[in-house]
């Protein structure tokens, strides 16, 4: 319960962050709009039974939401994906966000935050959420794992973990995610999990997101797009007193997750959003870092809108199969600028690493950021070998590098701290040097 009052507090900044666009000159009236849907979360999870009735009930009571069955689970359960926008605006000013809640059955918290944006906007309880309406459109699969959601369970009634299904698409939910996301063609996409309390990996340990770096191989407006709405992310929660760590996705990456089959092979801005369970936190605490990450990237899209594109058809179509040869895709007409250099502030950065070896028996180096001074510092992104691998607002700063990730040699590590404009404010590097198989460590 101590995390409430502060949400409800912070909370009230994303709704002053809605109020900047431009374009919508009403937002300030309705500056708590976070904490109203976080309020109206249940506090235990709704059955897979609720979830659907409550689906029903929401589209038959307001004009703004459609229900559709877009397929079935193996157990013959419809999988339902629900709309949320302004009907009688055209669908081609409007900006799509395309919300994957629960691939594991066993993590409520993104159907919960679905649930919660998706009443929220079918009521839109003043001109705010009627003004964004105009300009987005949500699009959510609130179970993508219906029959795992009934089950309590991660993988499907067919045992298959459906977040390792993605490349290959054999389950009939993971057919039927891919033919909707191709349909509705959206400007961006989350997916919700909760992180496991027993994640191995040091960096798992923490509430983090997952999206596409920058380098050389990826489309520069792409990664422009997903790099600044994750310093986006991690600036507003830091605002609300989440931590955050933010990992980059590259080429080379396995393909069998969602976010990065749909992010780093189709070209979609994709997030993985991953919430950590566990020590007392509230299913409306886990909700509500969901229901902020959605709307600070709504918020972003909104006042960062592509291009028009047309609407085109939205048939639904069987996932085409895969051509593992075609490059990722560009769907982004447009490139976000991400601010210039910041000014100049007494930040100090200081680096160290550490070398260990982990349960895979994987060398790493544990590289870690002290940052001194500047009350406007917001967050460290260190980069290893020329690409950004972490953004974290989280002390010390952390990341755990795989050697495996780097050529052997000498490669620059790079931390970099930003202010809360998410510009760049001081720097510091080192060169470490990465062993060949069986070598030894150094730096
Ligand atoms: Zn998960």
């Amino acid at each position: 319960m101590k995390h409430s009052s502060k949400l409800a507090s912070s909370f009230r900044i994303v709704g002053l962050a809605v109020a900047l666009v431009s374009a919508l000159p009403t937002f300030v009236a309705a500056d708590d709009i976070i904490s109203q849907i976080v309020a109206r979360c249940p506090a235990q999870p709704r059955t897979y039974a609720q979830v659907t009735d409550y689906l029903r009930q929401l589209s038959g009571a307001s004009s703004r939401v459609k229900l559709q069955v877009i397929g079935y689970s193996h157990r013959r359960r419809p999988l339902l994906l629900v709309t949320v926008t302004d009907p009688d605006s055209p669908a081609a000013q409007k900006m799509r966000l395309f919300i994957i809640a629960r691939q594991h059955g066993n993590e409520p918290a993104g159907t919960t935050a679905t649930l919660g944006l998706v009443e929220h906007f079918a009521h839109a309880p003043s001109a705010l959420e009627q003004a964004v309406l105009k300009h987005l459109e949500i699009i959510a699969v609130p179970v993508a794992n219906p029959d795992g959601a009934v089950a309590h369970q991660r993988r499907n009634a067919a045992g298959v973990d459906l977040n390792r299904d993605w490349q290959q698409a054999s389950q009939p939910e993971t057919q039927a995610l891919q033919a909707a996301v191709y349909a509705y063609q959206p400007h961006a996409i989350m997916d919700l999990h909760e992180l496991p309390a027993h994640s191995s990996r040091a960096s798992y340990q923490q509430n983090f997101v997952e999206t596409i770096g920058t380098n050389g191989q990826l489309p520069a407006p792409l990664s422009a797009y997903t790099g600044a709405i994750s310093k986006n992310i991690s600036l507003w929660m830091t605002r609300y007193s989440y931590g955050l760590n933010v990992f980059y996705d590259y080429p080379g990456d396995s393909l069998k997750l969602c976010h990065r089959y749909l992010g780093l092979y189709q070209g979609f801005p994709t997030f993985l959003c991953e919430v950590k369970p566990g020590a007392g936190r509230s299913l409306r605490y886990r909700a509500g870092f969901h229901i902020l990450a959605a709307i600070v990237v709504a918020n972003y899209l909104i006042h960062n809108p592509a291009a028009p594109r047309p609407a085109g058809p939205r048939v639904m179509q069987v996932a085409e199969a895969a051509d593992k040869q075609t490059p990722v895709r560009q769907r982004l007409p447009q490139p976000v600028a991400t601010g210039g250099p910041g000014q100049v502030q007494p930040i100090t950065v200081a680096l160290q690493t550490e070398p260990t070896t982990d349960s895979d028996g994987n060398q790493r180096m544990q590289i870690m950021t002290q940052v001194d001074g500047g009350s406007d510092f917001a967050f460290v992104t260190i980069a290893a070998g020329g690409v950004t691998r972490v953004l974290t607002n989280q002390r010390l700063y952390h990341y755990s590098l795989d050697l495996n990730m780097l050529p052997p040699g000498e490669c620059p590590i790079v931390a970099r701290a930003h202010d809360t404009s998410g510009r760049m404010v001081a720097t510091q590097q080192l060169t470490l040097t990465v062993p060949t198989a069986g070598g030894t460590l150094g730096r």
